[in-house]
């Protein structure tokens, strides 16, 4: 295998980014960022505090009560974040090389992370352009309209998987939207979230409105969440995480977004067309190395199709090529550290006392170090097996039989995730009534995971709580203020105007 490709001019620190200046923490605390496919840290990272998230929250903070970001036309605000996304575009190969590095994620699909991120920005411009807001009439007696205003400071935490893209998805509507942002990347990969700063000041972004404070969860993360001065926390990450969030916001009674863990199912009936059907249910869970919240992470298979499917999908999987990150025929890279490698080890142990195990199971050939995995597929999973039921998070799939259609559809809900589903059918009718049926946020239909930025994006049951996508976003990081207007009379009960009578 050819040399493990080290990006040239690596920092040799990844500091804050407050009120327009990078900084250490207020302790000087950090922590060690391991690349994945060593597992040797390669640099360190600013471990933020509670008086670093402090002072973060205060440039924020002043930012949105003095800056001229929250109340600039929307026009003006729209120029700077196309220019955004002008320079994220600029940099994609820069951004995919470090992304890939930090992450495991294989090249090749690091580099359309960099072009979605820029769209995310292009997208959020118009959108905050073309945006109006509703008027009420009532002819001659009240005219009731909707001003819209942003939140203040967001709160935005996110995740390891494809970081730089999701922080785009966040930082672009919060943006847009005329809020001032703290954002607190995941630990496992905070290299990309430092270019921000640099694409900020050169797009005219005034200083104070984006911040960054890098950090562990329970420290950084937990104390912008309690922070009173943060009114709004969008949050991607684990269930259990999001979970302890919501306690922790209640306190302030935050406005919250979470979009969480998954376990989708994707359902091939016997009359797909089983060629397209398997393309796509093997990109849906191999593809970003199965750390994909929207995976299609159980394949449930009509019988009379069953074995044909199980047998041409393994052939497939055993055939994916694992291998280095930055080589562009790698398919598979390296999970992004060795704590979740050893998470889904654990999983892919699991699975052969619970399935049928036909390809993959362990630690690909040739591949002695490194967070690798093979890619391993289940068959004959029963319901109540774990690896039916939890989320993996890596290069693994549980594949189980039905029957009818009411059987896929108890099957499909019967998880307490509810992110995605995807659907192989020629008979249309069923495609729509399964799709209405099923408990997902998202459905699609013949298709794998494409997005358009207009719709929902978010899940129900434990994968979510809160939709963001299109103008949802815009609502999330605004107030709607109602403001009612009386034209002409005013008719009021006359309180305190009646004649007294003296006793
Ligand atoms: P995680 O929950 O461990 O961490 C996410 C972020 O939360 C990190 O920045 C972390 O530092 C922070 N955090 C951890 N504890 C915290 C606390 N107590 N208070 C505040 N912040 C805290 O998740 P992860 O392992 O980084 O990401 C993988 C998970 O994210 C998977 O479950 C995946 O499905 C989910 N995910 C969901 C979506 C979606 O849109 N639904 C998208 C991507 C990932």
């Amino acid at each position: 295998m050819a040399a493990h490709h080290v990006p040239a001019d690596l920092p040799d620190k990844l500091p804050h980014y407050i009120g327009g200046q990078f900084v250490d923490s207020v302790g000087g605390e950090t922590f060690e960022v391991l690349d994945p496919v060593t597992n040797q840290p390669y640099t360190l990272a600013a471990a933020g505090q509670a008086a670093d998230v402090d002072r973060a929250v205060a440039a924020a903070r002043a930012a949105f009560v003095s800056g001229e970001w929250p109340g600039m036309q929307a026009r003006a605000r729209a120029r700077i974040l196309n220019r955004i996304a002008d320079a994220v575009q600029a940099q994609d190969k820069r951004l995919a090389e470090l992304e890939t590095f930090d992450t495991g994620l294989p090249i090749t699909q690091a580099l359309g992370q960099a072009q979605r991120a820029a769209e995310n920005f292009r997208f959020f411009a118009d959108l905050v352009v073309a945006q109006s807001d509703e008027v009420y009439q009532v002819p001659g007696r009240q005219l009731n309209y909707v001003h819209r205003k942003p939140v203040g400071v967001a709160g935005l935490i996110t995740p390891w998987n494809t970081p730089f893209m999701l922080e785009s998805w966040k930082l672009a509507p919060a943006l847009a939207s005329g809020c001032t942002v703290v954002l607190k990347p995941a630990e496992f990969t905070p290299l990309s979230a430092g270019l921000w700063a640099g694409i900020f000041r050169e797009a005219g972004l005034p200083d104070g409105v984006f911040n960054l404070v890098n950090g562990i969860g329970e420290q950084a993360g937990d104390a912008l969440v309690r922070h009173p001065d943060v009114p709004l926390i969008s949050f991607t990450g684990e269930t259990t995480t999001g979970q302890l969030i919501y306690r922790n916001c209640a306190d302030s009674l935050k406005a919250m977004s979470m979009e969480l863990g998954g376990k989708s199912p994707a359902v091939v009936f016997a009359d797909a067309d089983l060629d397209a059907a398997i393309d796509s249910t093997l990109f849906g869970v191999f593809s970003l190395n199965g750390e994909r919240c929207t995976a299609g992470s159980r394949i449930l298979v009509q019988r009379p199709v069953y074995a044909e499917f199980c047998r041409r999908y393994a052939e497939r999987a055993a055939n994916i090529v694992v291998g280095d990150p930055h080589d562009p025929a790698t398919e598979v890279g390296a999970l992004v550290h060795p704590e979740h490698y050893a998470k889904v080890m654990h999983y892919v142990e699991l699975g052969k006392s619970e399935g049928r195990l036909l390809a993959g199971g362990g630690r690909p050939a040739g591949l002695p170090t490194g967070n690798y995995v093979a890619p391993t597929v289940f068959a004959d999973v029963p319901r109540t097996a774990r690896i039916f039921q939890e989320e993996v998070f890596g290069p693994v799939v549980a594949i189980s039989p039905f029957d009818t259609e009411q059987e896929a559809l108890e099957l499909a809900n019967a998880v307490r995730y509810g992110l995605a589903a995807y659907v192989w059918t020629s008979d249309l009718t069923r495609a729509h009534t399964f799709a209405q049926s099923v408990q997902a946020g998202m459905v699609w239909l013949n298709s794998h995971n494409v997005r358009d930025l207009r719709t929902p994006f978010g899940g129900v049951k434990a994968s979510g709580l809160g939709h963001e996508g299109g103008y949802r976003s815009l609502d999330f990081y605004t107030h709607q203020q109602a403001v009612h207007v009386t034209l002409g009379e005013v008719h009021t009960a006359r309180f305190g105007a009646s004649e007294r009578t003296s006793a």
